[in-house]
């Protein structure tokens, strides 16, 4: 219940340190995630649920960049959100979390330019955070690669439904990694987000709070 007991180097809790505890949805989330499992969270925003899937994310990219010892970054955990401001949200939090890892990030949204993203993609990230019109078009452009991604996030899973993003969701989905843990975020749970976690995520491990 406390970050010393979550047994995580201090280097990634950083990202904690002005909070006195975890809050219950990371207290839900870690051990789940640490652990390789899938999780759903029935969350709402303020909840802290970026750093409950952020922190696990940045350890998986670390035991990943151990075990390969590749010099450029290949993104290995992609997050998706339904807006640019979610994901800029999402994106400065995990940017202050991560860049004591020395892991890099870029944020691909609509609305601006495809330019600097497509620079920044290039140069070599660790995280790809986008909304799923954006990311899609990179994807098919060949500027983005998501086949080493094994870690994914649907953040606001409701919301990016809601806007009609199914079809790009599931395309971007079905190219990452065959060997990946999801972890999704919903603050409702309509049938049309169970039936996508039901395809997508694995319903034996799976851990729903
Ligand atoms: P989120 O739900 O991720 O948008 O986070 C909402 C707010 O909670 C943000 O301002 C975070 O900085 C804060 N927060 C995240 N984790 C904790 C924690 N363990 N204790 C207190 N506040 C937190």
């Amino acid at each position: 219940e406390s970050f010393d007991d979550s047994g995580l180097p201090s280097v990634v809790l950083n990202c904690c340190k002005t909070f006195s505890k975890p809050s219950p949805i990371q207290a839900h989330a870690w051990p789940f995630l640490l652990d390789g499992r899938d999780f759903i969270g029935i969350a709402a925003t303020g909840s802290g649920k970026t750093l409950a899937y952020g922190v696990p994310a940045l350890m998986h990219i670390l035991r990943k960049v151990n075990n390969k010892n590749s010099k450029k970054a290949v993104p290995r955990c992609l997050v998706l959100a339904p807006t640019r401001e979610l994901a800029q949200q999402i994106a400065g939090v995990l940017r202050d979390a991560g860049s004591p890892c020395d892991i890099k990030l870029v944020c691909l949204y609509g609305g601006m330019s495809k330019g600097p993203q497509i620079s920044s993609t290039k140069a070599g990230v660790d995280i790809v955070i986008g909304t799923p019109g954006r990311l899609k078009d990179l994807i098919e452009m060949g500027v983005c690669c998501l086949k080493e991604v094994s870690f994914v996030v649907l953040d606001e899973a409701d919301r990016m439904l809601d806007m009609g993003f199914e079809p790009e969701v599931r395309s971007i989905l079905s190219q990452t990694s065959s060997v990946r843990q999801i972890v999704m975020f919903s603050a409702t749970w309509p049938l049309a987000v169970h039936q996508l976690a039901q395809e997508f995520m694995d319903t034996n491990t799976v851990k729903v709070v």
